[in-house]
């Protein structure tokens, strides 16, 4: 490669970068020629200065290209891959995946960590005890044969130059770039061959694309990658605008997620399951929208789809008697504080980033690269846009290591709520679904 550092100042200055400068210098970090911080440097200079479609593309490439593929051949049911841009309390996927499963689709998924303000699945899965999300392409072929669906990490053989530059990009302050999350999306994506990709883009207060525009063109962008490699896929943007389910941590969102699939727990969350299910059965298998709708539903609420949860787990080595006792298997903190509203009035809006930074500074996000995360701690926000509290009234509880930290985060979650007199309509789940 000729010298890195002429990469990063080419893009420092606005240029574009040829298809060859990108894969050079991805694969020089990747076999850790190329240093942290002068990646960190490229980074940031690509998210001040913008990529152009084919930036992007090298990009992408260069990251698909840094490790293995997989194939799923002789597979009777259409195979399935869903991921979010990342928001907070979005546990969509702990649902989905045995959910999907459960209507004939076979979910294969490479999963990300948490990512800023944003929660990540793989490290809410890896709060059940002894469940791995280390899985080899062959594994996750097997598992996705005999199980309906795998949940894993990139690792050394599958996109390692993503989990290298993500877990950079956390670190560095360098998340919220349109090219830079598409590439990390979609690489994960294009690296495993499924018949289907589903995304679900967040816009709002609480994503990394604030407004429904910004999180249209991620949406644009990851079409055209997937366009591009001849993949078909299909896109919601999504509302961000304040935590999707109420559990804002890792074992709290797991325990969501099993009440969810109990059938026990209502909301936003099991819609936006049960939404992307229904979307990947019509596209898959042809059925209409409202049968599939009814069959996502009849799945949780029949035990089925738990039932899939549970076999997951057991596969990826977790104790699978999370499904049964969730609060009993999964870690906990030692102190929990409720959180009682201060004020009276209708809740107009919720700074959801900062509800997520505050589960962060509890523990259970990373503040330096590598970082371990808290898997017990976290934020329960039960009220929602349009809600009316009135004093005292309970909206959720933290849950810490110490009582300054739990009576901090308790703050910010309160101080996070604007409210009104007037009643508000809360936005909508689903903005739009693009092809
Ligand atoms: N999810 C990813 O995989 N990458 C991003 O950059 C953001 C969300």
């Amino acid at each position: 490669m000729s010298d890195p550092r002429q990469v990063v100042a080419a893009k420092r200055d606005g240029y574009s970068l040829s298809a060859d400068e990108v894969e050079a210098f991805v694969e020089g970090y990747t076999r850790g020629e190329v240093n942290d911080a002068l990646a960190a440097a490229f980074l940031m200079a690509c998210l001040l200065r913008g990529m152009d479609g084919a930036e992007t593309l090298a990009l992408t490439r260069a990251m698909i290209a840094s490790g293995d593929t997989v194939r799923f051949e002789g597979l009777e049911r259409a195979t399935v891959d869903k991921h979010s841009t990342g928001g907070v309390a979005d546990g969509v996927t702990l649902v989905f995946a045995p959910l999907a499963a459960s209507l004939g689709m076979a979910v294969a998924k490479l999963s990300g960590r948490g990512l800023g303000h944003t929660g990540g699945t793989l490290d809410k899965l890896e709060s059940i005890p002894g469940l791995r999300t280390d899985l080899e392409p062959d594994e996750m072929r097997r598992q996705v044969a005999d199980v309906g669906c795998a949940v894993a990490a990139q690792s050394e053989r599958l996109v390692p130059a993503d989990g290298k530059l993500y877990a950079l990009r956390d670190a560095t302050a360098t998340v919220p770039s349109v090219p830079l999350i598409a590439a990390s999306v979609m690489s994960k994506k294009l690296a495993v061959e499924t018949d289907l990709i589903l995304l679900d883009v967040k816009a709002g207060a609480g994503a990394f694309m604030k407004t429904a525009a910004d999180a249209e063109a991620l949406a644009e962008a990851c079409l055209g990658l997937a366009h591009g490699w001849g993949r078909e896929a299909r896109v919601a943007v999504t509302d961000m605008e304040q935590p999707l389910g109420d559990a804002v941590g890792n074992a709290l969102d797991v325990v969501e997620a099993v009440d969810v699939l109990r059938g026990e727990h209502r909301g936003r969350l099991r819609e936006l399951a049960v939404a992307f299910t229904a979307r990947g059965a019509v596209a898959t298998s042809g059925a209409d929208l409202a049968t599939a709708t009814a069959d996502a539903q009849r799945a949780i609420d029949d035990g089925t789809a738990l039932e899939r949860f549970r076999s997951m787990v057991e596969a990826q080595g977790g104790d699978p008697r999370v499904v049964d006792d969730p609060t009993g298997v999964l870690p906990s903190a030692p102190v929990v504080l409720p959180i009682e509203a201060d004020r009276a009035g209708i809740v107009a809006s919720m700074a959801t980033e900062r509800i997520g930074l505050a589960s962060g500074a509890l523990g259970a996000g990373r503040v330096r690269k590598g970082d371990p995360i808290d898997p017990a701690v976290g934020i329960v926000v039960r009220c929602k846009i349009g809600d009316q509290l009135e004093v005292g009234q309970p909206v959720g509880e933290v849950h810490g290591r110490d009582a300054d930290g739990v009576r901090r985060a308790a703050r910010e979650v309160l101080d996070s709520l604007e409210l009104r007199d007037e009643p508000v309509t809360p936005p909508p789940l689903i903005h739009a679904w693009l092809d």
